[in-house]
């Protein structure tokens, strides 16, 4: 039986986590659930599936869990709330691996807390590996602990590296749906409003990491995360456009072979891999029938209309606080635009700005990409309020 801690269960992909687990009771037992506003949901989880660690957002969540909860369920549950309540959960839950599912940096701490504690983490917080990456890799080294990736293109590719030595890795592929505006213009993409931002062909995603896929930002946060995970240069790193999304990425090796991994495109499947690993566990409805599949196809990404690559690549090779502030960035812009505060067109073009004003540090500690985080925001909100001011005809 194996014990997991899942945190974030109650968005995307905390919810098809407990779906994995929910086919295979005899194999997983969740000990530990946190969320975030959603008590409703959380409250049916906990009937289901018995944690008897949970922690929520705000001490009013947990006021209005705890009221909705029987006694039974009262008198055994361990409460907690913030972000103590996640590192509760991570280092103190019984367990032997955190589903770390929670949306942006906020994701950091808890996967530090889980390794320190010698847990494996499955990371489908991608913004963790992209604003601490070296740190956790080092955290899991010392601790002798996994880092399974939950990402689909980072499962795909972890999938196609077993057996084979990295070194005999001559590219990355990380295949690209290119989101809902492949072909769109950019004047036309400049104004895009948010439903045709989230009308992501594909995937079915969280909201954030749904514009993140529209500008391609995504895709770039991946190289970075990739090149983190795996430990190749982002010389051999690679994007590939494949808009079908049945191919999750490929590895190519020294000797001309190329493997991918094929499947649909149901966050189901990276899930499992990550939570059964070494095994292999069944799932249902997954099955794919190539006969059907027609044709797939693969075209470079245009990089002229989505400079999120080029600046994501360009601050992974520097390395050091600036990815960290580029993601931060990232998702102050997006929260910027899911709030009408800026069209769809200014999100990278803002991020840019603060990502070349920031002078990176090398080889940051926890505190200092935690400062860099919190100012690359601070910036970022500043120079929205800024340019709001000016196009009143005032000046700040
Ligand atoms: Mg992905």
């Amino acid at each position: 039986m194996k014990e997991i801690v899942v945190l974030g269960s109650t968005g995307s992909i905390g919810t098809q986590t407990l779906a994995v687990v929910a086919e295979h009771p005899q194999v997983f037992r969740v000990t530990a659930l946190a969320a975030g506003h959603n008590m409703t949901l959380l409250a049916n989880q906990i009937m289901r599936f018995q944690p008897t660690w949970v922690s929520v957002a705000s001490r009013s969540d947990a006021e209005a869990l705890y009221a909705s909860l029987t006694v039974e369920q009262q008198s055994r549950l361990h409460l907690s709330w913030g972000e103590a309540g996640l590192l509760e959960l991570a280092a103190e839950a019984p367990g032997t691996l955190v589903v770390n599912a929670l949306v942006g940096a906020q994701g950091i701490r808890p996967t530090l807390a889980a390794l320190e504690s010698g847990k494996d983490v499955a990371l489908a917080n991608k913004e963790t590996m992209v604003a601490a990456g070296p740190l956790v890799k080092a955290t899991a080294q010392r601790m002798g602990r996994r880092l399974l990736p939950i990402d689909s293109e980072h499962s795909a590719i972890f999938q196609c590296l077993q057996g084979n030595p990295i070194d005999s890795v001559a590219r990355l592929w990380l295949t690209c749906s290119g989101g809902p505006f492949l072909h769109t213009p950019k004047e036309e993409m400049a104004n895009a409003d948010l439903q045709q931002v989230l009308a992501h062909p594909t995937w079915r995603m969280g909201k954030a990491i749904t514009v993140h896929s529209a500008t391609l930002m995504n895709k770039g946060l991946e190289e970075i995360e990739a090149h983190v995970l795996f430990d190749v240069p982002y010389d051999k790193i690679s994007v590939v456009i494949h808009p079908q999304s049945i191919v999750h990425s490929l590895v190519a090796f020294t000797d001309g072979a190329v493997l991918a991994q094929l499947g649909s495109a149901d966050m189901r499947i990276p899930i499992s891999v990550a939570l059964s690993y070494p095994q292999r566990i069944p799932l249902q409805h997954t099955t794919m029938d190539m006969t059907q599949l027609g044709s797939l196809t693969f075209e470079a990404p245009d990089r002229q209309r989505f400079p999120a690559l080029e600046l994501a690549e360009s601050c992974g090779r520097r390395g050091g606080t600036l990815p960290a502030v580029l993601n931060a960035a990232n998702e102050e812009a997006v929260d910027a635009f899911l709030h009408g505060v800026i069209p769809f067109g200014e999100i990278v073009d803002l991020v840019a700005e603060v990502v070349t004003d920031h002078h990176a540090i090398d080889q940051p500690d926890l505190a200092a990409i935690e400062e860099a985080d919190r100012a690359a925001r601070k910036e970022l909100r500043m120079r929205i309020a800024k340019a709001h001011l000016l196009s009143r005809g005032r000046t700040p």
